[in-house]
């Protein structure tokens, strides 16, 4: 099933419990706008190469919208509509002002050089300056878009409109980013994981732990959970993954993984393939990887005692279906994975502000997020007896809903 087809079937979920009219359950499905163009530029060796490139705004009802770009050859405008209206929801979970957009350009970046990219990129913004902006449409990092990305964004947008550090987050920290974004996901996640343990009478400390991914969420997740005293037994990235029963000594793993490019070959651990990873027993499985992980057949393997969704999109509607069966909890992405995003929004803070703020304000700010949303979440849930998915979309699209009635049609 695509992103689109599963992110609508869990809006539709809760748009019945809330039972919304169908009216405006049409208009919060309808993107608010859609724009496709020409990414045309000249390559090193002088020929013309010509992309799609694509900006999808959601809805504003809440604050300007905000979402990544991605660069990537399966960019399409199905999935950047659907990634867009899941940035809603997310954005209004946490309760964030801010709307949901999502971009992307369709290519290949490991073909192009870094010239290459950053005309892209530049002709990208040429494209689209006039209907992104600080308080229009804010972009962030993405599939194979980074902070060095973010600058040019920046450097672009502000010769058509002035110094306008606030048009984009994820930018370097030498450059209008925020102390504490890079392991904000994951530091949000740890949060998340935290809350939900505790919610079962549970702890960090002495939990096991299996995560599906080492990149920046994953290994961040990873060494905040090992911080916290939890037992980190197994990790994977495309190339495998690795188990230690006893728990990984993640420093050394994250040591081992900037020198070989991967976790595998780690010593002090056994090699398992990412299908093991999955079904491990263990008290949290995190897929921290990609989406549609699970499949319903191996849905029913799974033997975690939980799973906090920290990629976008691993579960589709009919695995979710198993896990609820199976009474296995699962924290939804849209709010599981927001720390990244609530970071981002204090970026902007901060540069609206001309003023930063120290890493402890920035990691204080959104342990209060997540926490708050947490509770709310959880409130909801039980109130309505749904699962935390259920909820989730229950409670952003009453905040969307609420927010679109009161500035009127
Ligand atoms: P990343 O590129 O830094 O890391 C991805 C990791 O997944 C790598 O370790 C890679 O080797 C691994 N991987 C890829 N294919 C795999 C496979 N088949 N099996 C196992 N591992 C595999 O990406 P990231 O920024 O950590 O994002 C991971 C997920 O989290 C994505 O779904 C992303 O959309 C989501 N997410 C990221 C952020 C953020 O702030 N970075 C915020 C919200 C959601």
């Amino acid at each position: 099933m695509s992103t689109v087809e599963a992110t609508h079937r869990f809006f539709d979920e809760a748009a019945r419990a809330l039972d919304l009219a169908p009216a405006l359950e049409r208009l919060l499905l309808t993107p608010l706008r859609e724009v496709q163009v020409q990414v045309a530029f000249e390559r090193d060796d002088g020929t013309v190469a010509t992309f799609l490139g694509y900006r999808v705004q959601h809805d504003n009802a809440r604050g300007p919208m905000k979402g990544g770009l991605r660069y990537h050859p399966e960019v399409s405008p199905d999935e950047v509509r659907s990634l867009a209206s899941l940035m809603t929801w997310k954005t209004a979970v946490v309760g964030l002002p801010y709307g949901g957009a999502k971009g992307g350009v369709c290519c290949d970046p490991k073909e192009l050089s870094q010239n290459e990219l950053q005309r892209l990129t530049r002709v990208f913004v040429d494209q689209i300056h006039d209907i992104i902006g600080p308080d229009r449409d804010i972009p962030a990092p993405d599939v194979n878009t980074n902070a060095q990305v973010m600058a040019w964004i920046m450097d672009q947008y502000s010769k058509y409109h002035g110094h306008s550090p606030a048009v984009v987050t994820g930018k370097p920290v030498e450059l209008y980013g925020s102390a504490g974004r890079e392991a904000a996901t994951g530091r949000g996640l740890t949060i998340v994981c935290r809350e939900a343990l505790a919610a079962k009478g549970g702890a960090i400390a002495g939990s096991r732990f299996a995560i599906q991914g080492f990149g920046n969420v994953g290994s961040w997740a990873a060494r905040l959970l090992h911080e916290a005293g939890g037992r980190v037994i197994a990790v994977s990235d495309r190339k495998g993954g690795i188990l230690n029963p006893e728990g990984l000594d993640v420093a050394a793993l994250y040591e081992h993984k900037e020198e070989a490019g991967t976790v595998t070959g780690f010593s002090g651990a056994d090699a398992i393939t990412n299908e093991e990873l999955l079904t491990l027993e263990c008290d949290v499985l995190v897929p921290a990887a990609l989406g549609d992980v699970f499949s319903p057949e191996l849905a029913r393997e799974v033997r975690a005692g939980m799973i906090v969704e920290g990629a976008n999109g691993p579960t589709g509607p009919e695995a979710d279906t198993v896990f609820r069966e199976r009474g296995i909890e699962v924290v939804p992405d849209i709010f599981a994975n927001a720390g990244g995003v609530t970071v981002s929004y204090f970026e902007w803070v901060q540069n609206i502000q001309q003023f930063n703020w120290s890493e402890e304000r920035v990691n204080g700010e959104l342990e209060q997020t997540m926490v708050t949303a947490w509770r709310a979440l959880r409130q909801l849930a039980a109130d309505q007896g749904v699962a935390l998915r259920t909820a989730a979309f229950m409670l952003a699209i009453g905040r969307v809903a609420k927010a679109t009635a009161l500035r009127g049609i």
